[in-house]
């Protein structure tokens, strides 16, 4: 079972993703949580070429490229290995991030952007994706750290990621759990666990 966890920045997508695979293991499922970019040996260079401040002029393209290289080595060497040993696999952003920022975002188009990570994953869509969606003057709050290049971008930039995001979802709304992520985290997950009750093969 493949479960994606996506939205914008200081959504909240790193706890929620640790708080399910802990409800989930204590089930005594091997869950593999994992996230984009970085993940692997080469996705943690391109991450830190992808997030440093100092790389101005990066084409938007270029950089549709590198989130795509990064999430083909993620699958290969990360997410498939593991779904293929009947572990559950949640990921922190996959498919849909790029389609919001770099589609969305860069004013790339969706469709194009969604085309070429199909390619990079070879088809490897996730059996439900749980959308944490706020407000990103919201989310800004809840930034501990300087802001990274991407978040340093302005508000109507996140403002586009959102609706892409929430566009993404609205179209195949079975395979989407949209959460409004301003709530307590434990609100959260509790209905994010409501819903995979009903799907994971448990
Ligand atoms: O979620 P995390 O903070 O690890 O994401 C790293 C950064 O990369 C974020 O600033 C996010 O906005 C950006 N990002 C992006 N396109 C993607 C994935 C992440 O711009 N496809």
């Amino acid at each position: 079972f493949f479960l994606a966890v996506e939205g914008g920045d200081g959504a909240g997508k790193s706890t929620q993703a640790e708080a399910l695979a802990e409800w989930i293991r204590a089930k005594g499922h091997e869950v593999v949580v994992t996230r984009e970019p970085g993940a692997t040996a080469l996705g943690k260079r391109l991450r830190s070429i992808l997030l440093d401040v100092s790389s101005t002029g990066i084409s938007d393209r270029a950089e549709a490229l590198l989130y795509a290289a990064d999430r083909a080595e993620h699958v290969d060497s990360v997410v498939r290995p593991a779904l293929e040993r009947g572990a559950i696999v949640i990921t922190d952003r996959y498919i849909d991030s790029s389609v919001a920022y770099q589609g969305a975002g860069r004013d790339l188009a969706p469709t194009e952007i969604a085309r070429i990570s199909r390619w990079a994953t070879g088809g490897l869509v996730p059996h439900l994706t749980v959308l944490l969606d706020i407000a990103p003057d919201a989310a800004r709050e809840r930034f501990t750290e300087a802001p990274d290049r991407l978040e340093s971008e302005p508000a109507e930039f996140h403002d586009r990621v959102r609706r892409g995001f929430l566009t993404l979802a609205a179209a195949d709304p079975s395979r989407y759990l949209v959460l409004d992520a301003a709530q307590e985290p434990e609100t959260v997950t509790r209905l994010a666990r409501h819903r995979l009750d009903q799907v994971l093969p448990l």
